[in-house]
């Protein structure tokens, strides 16, 4: 990203509109530069649109494109040709409806969309229609061969940016004296592919605004990142919260002082001979609908010295499993962090080494959190070896029982190489029997017949 750069036009369109007062504003830049322009705000963050319900009506999406709301979340595309980071219809589609639902009636002061293509997927031809959904004969999701203005909705204003080409081209609706469009429930965009003889005309939606007169100070995306460097000086944390700058005070008193705290411990618990951990990490809190393969429900994940945080559920859970969780994830890069290190053996299996992370979760960071209990309900589908949690309560009851030493042991085996018949050279038991006898003693405590 490139912000700054002036935009090469600036643009008023007046043909075309419903309504006089209804001024359209376009902005076009052959190459980055960030949406701005004269007249235009770069996409917002927290604007009503980011919470609006967007349907398609009509036509069909694209396959590979990205889903709805990555025309929600007010983060731009990363290049020219972003597909997962935008929103298009389908090869031959000659465009297609979007409907936005506001949930509820709201007084429109602007519609901004914006697009971004280094070929002919760029420019933006739609029509824009806002209803309150009161009219006696109201459809709301008006299939193509209706016309939108018969069954209800209002015409507001044309776009039609086809002159200017490739690059980005960012459109702003609003009134010559900005005040709102209307008052409207529902939007409805009217899209039309570009002309292109191989189908591949459907303009690539990078961002769609709706901003309410009476909504928030509009926040942008902006890049945010903060190091913070442990008293020693040994290890750096940076955290990089531009997708969710809202949550950066959270992350900075609550979550870095405890990744502080315990990145070290973590380290000092899993010694390994020859091996060192990174001495940085890398968090990053990611919009759900841009964490890589849409892996939206996903709380977390750690690659090499890179800690992914999934900031709806950081946000969620901010007073409740947040810290918790990026726990879990350190461990991970103490574990394999380092792809220098001296990973020698066979990698052991997965449910192995969540396990630790569970363990050292549940038993030392937050045991007063009883995370990881074994109960009635869950008692008879759980195994040693199925994973987190359940796998980190059978490693309590081997600790407790047979090996003190069994997280670093089992850190050891995780570079040195993992067989199963190490259970019986530090417990002189092999898995299944300590499974059995955990069984054994988690029965009688919940006095399971
Ligand atoms: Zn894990």
């Amino acid at each position: 990203m490139n912000p700054g750069l002036p935009l090469a036009s600036l643009l008023l369109v007046s043909a075309a509109i419903a309504d006089p007062s209804v001024k359209v504003t376009t902005a076009h830049s052959a190459t980055d530069a960030g949406f701005k322009g004269e007249g235009v705000l770069p996409p917002a963050m927290n604007d009503a649109g980011a919470k609006a319900f967007f349907r398609v009506i009509s036509g069909a999406a694209n396959e590979v494109c990205g889903v709805l709301p990555v025309v929600q979340d007010g983060k731009p595309p990363g290049s020219e040709d972003d597909p997962d980071r935008n929103f298009f219809f389908a090869i031959g589609e000659k465009g297609g409806r979007l409907s936005a639902d506001l949930h509820g009636p709201i007084a429109v002061k602007n519609v901004a969309t914006y697009s971004w293509h280094a070929g002919p997927r760029a420019p933006q031809i739609y029509k824009l229609y806002g209803t309150d959904g009161s009219a006696a004969n109201f459809n709301a999701e008006p299939a193509a061969d209706i016309d939108p203005a018969t069954v209800g909705w209002k015409l507001i204003a044309s776009v039609d940016t086809h002159d200017k080409g490739a690059g980005q081209h960012a459109v702003s609706i609003g009134t010559e004296g900005g005040e709102p469009l209307g008052t409207f429930s529902r939007l409805l965009f009217d899209i039309q592919a570009n002309d292109e003889s191989n189908g591949q005309g459907n303009t690539f939606f990078s961002e769609i605004d709706i901003i309410d007169a009476k909504g928030p100070a509009l926040q942008h995306y902006e890049h945010k990142v903060e190091t913070f460097t442990s008293k020693d000086g040994k290890f750096k944390y940076i955290l990089d919260s531009s997708e969710a700058p809202d949550l950066a005070d959270w992350a900075k008193k609550n979550l870095m002082p405890v990744m502080e705290e315990w990145y070290p411990k973590i380290i000092a618990m899993l010694p390994v001979e020859g091996y060192t951990p990174p001495d940085t990490i890398n968090f990053t809190l990611k919009l759900a609908t841009t964490l890589p393969g849409h892996a939206q429900g996903v709380p977390a994940f750690a690659s090499g010295k890179n800690v992914t945080l999934n900031a709806n559920f950081m946000r969620d859970q901010a007073g409740g499993e947040a810290v918790g969780c990026a726990i879990h994830e350190i461990v991970h890069v103490v574990q394999f962090g380092n792809p220098g290190g001296s990973t020698r053996g066979q990698r052991p299996p997965t449910w192995v080494t969540e396990g630790v992370a569970d363990y050292i979760r549940w038993f030392l960071y937050e045991p007063q959190a009883k995370g990881a209990e074994i109960t009635k309900r869950n008692f008879a589908s759980s195994n040693y070896d199925s994973s987190y949690r359940v796998t980190a309560n059978f490693y309590d009851y081997v600790i407790k029982n047979h090996e003190k030493d069994l997280m670093r042991k089992l850190n050891l085996a995780t570079h040195a190489g993992y067989t199963p018949e190490l259970w019986k050279d530090w417990t002189g038991k092999t898995a299944e029997e300590l499974d059995a006898a955990w069984k054994a003693a988690n029965k009688l405590r919940l006095g399971i017949e």
